[in-house]
């Protein structure tokens, strides 16, 4: 039971990290994001608020852990990134 409370404590900690999303498949328009507000946007750590690319089979935000290629980051969130 204690283990079982620990690995709930951990997957926690993972709701403050930011997230890559695709504002469009343009190089540097990959953005650094907190998670989806309710309206569908999010609001990236270089200011701007948008509508993330939709993940064209199961419908759901684009978001990645990291970019697949630097050059589709943007480069004020990778600044942002490197704190
Ligand atoms: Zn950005």
């Amino acid at each position: 039971m204690i283990a079982f409370r620990l690995s709930i404590v951990t997957t926690r900690a993972t709701d403050t990290a930011l997230t890559w999303y695709l504002r469009s498949y343009q190089d540097e328009d990959t953005h650094r994001a907190a998670a989806l507000a309710a309206d569908g946007t999010v609001r990236a750590m270089c200011g701007l608020t948008f509508q993330p690319v939709v993940h064209p089979l199961d419908g759901v935000p684009a978001c990645l852990s990291s970019p697949p290629d630097a050059l589709q980051m943007c480069p004020a969130c990778q600044l942002g990134d490197a704190r």
